[in-house]
């Protein structure tokens, strides 16, 4: 099935719902968006997640850092719902989600990207926006619906026209999505994220994979919009994030062995010990 792409009403600009969201003014209360206490991952005898403890505030961007295989994909499983902890517990503005359906906690505005893009490559760019807005409604509409009923649609074309434009992809809205390079595939999925108007966002790697080019237009988008998202992010290159964040945790062989300001935990001896080891340490030193 084909969708329209936006109509001019979306394209000459005025306020949407969806961009003045964006521009609302940080709050200079803090409140806390999601906590996770104790939690932890067995996989038959390998403990992926071990214990952890972790928080973010509203508006702060936290870096979560490691080397390959220390846990850090498994804990955004956990938080976003993909599979059950094996212990602990999560929390997501004070009420608890340790047993809540994934796609309930998209619906109360925890969004996810994965380590590996994941777009329907047979759709075109708007197609994949408009599909996941669609998915995630409160109340969910049918395809047909959505096409037969300007009224229930509105706001939809709207939020997804403004994400589109925030990650630079409206001249590329009809194109095919396996035409992409895999830069734009990724900007993409950050768009479908961010049109889903996430309280919380949470991203897997977004920057592997990709060249030097791409990775400062990703990072661009991250700056841009990070003031007024909470976001945590995970990068196995430090020195990639390090002036995105205002907090790094650092996981290791599924424990949480470090935190706080960027230039801090870079100092520690046990983060320098963790990466020297594995021959890192020159990623983000350098
Ligand atoms: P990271 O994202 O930090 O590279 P992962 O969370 O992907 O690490 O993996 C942590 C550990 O958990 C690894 O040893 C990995 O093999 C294991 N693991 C991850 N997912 C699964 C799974 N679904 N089943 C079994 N083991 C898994
Ligand atoms: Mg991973």
């Amino acid at each position: 099935m084909k969708i329209p792409p936006p109509t001019p009403l979306f394209s000459k600009g005025g306020l949407g719902e969806f961009e003045s969201y964006f521009l609302r003014y940080k709050s200079d209360q803090m409140s806390e968006v999601l906590k996770a206490e104790g939690l932890s991952k067995h996989f038959g005898g390998l403990i992926a997640v071990n214990q952890v403890n972790f928080h973010i505030n509203q508006y702060e961007t936290v870096g979560i850092i490691g080397p390959n295989g220390s846990g850090k994909t498994t804990f955004f499983n956990l938080l976003s719902g993909l599979f059950p902890p094996t212990a602990g517990r999560i929390t997501f503005f004070g009420s608890d989600i340790t047993h809540l359906p994934s796609n309930q906690r998209v619906m109360k505005g925890m969004v996810r990207t994965f380590q590996l893009v994941s777009v329907f490559n047979s759709m075109s760019v708007w197609e994949n926006l408009v599909l996941s807005s669609i998915r995630f409604q409160k109340e969910p509409i049918s395809e047909w619906k959505f096409l037969l009923s300007p009224a229930n649609n509105e706001s939809i074309r709207r939020r997804c026209y403004e994400a589109m434009k925030l990650v630079g992809l409206e001249s590329k809205a009809l194109i095919l999505t396996s035409e992409l390079s895999y830069g734009f595939k990724r900007m993409l999925e950050i768009g479908i994220a961010l049109s889903l108007n996430p309280k919380l966002l949470l991203l897997d790697e977004p920057l592997s994979g990709l060249s030097d080019m791409e990775i400062a237009e990703v990072l661009d988008v991250l700056q841009r919009v990070k003031k007024n998202l909470t976001l945590v992010i995970i990068e196995h290159k430090l020195s990639k994030i390090v002036n995105l964040v205002d907090r790094l945790c650092v996981m290791n062989e599924g424990n949480f062995i470090c935190e706080g300001k960027p230039d801090q935990v870079l100092s520690e001896p046990a983060v320098r010990e963790c990466y020297w080891g594995k021959g890192e340490i020159d990623q983000w030193s350098s």
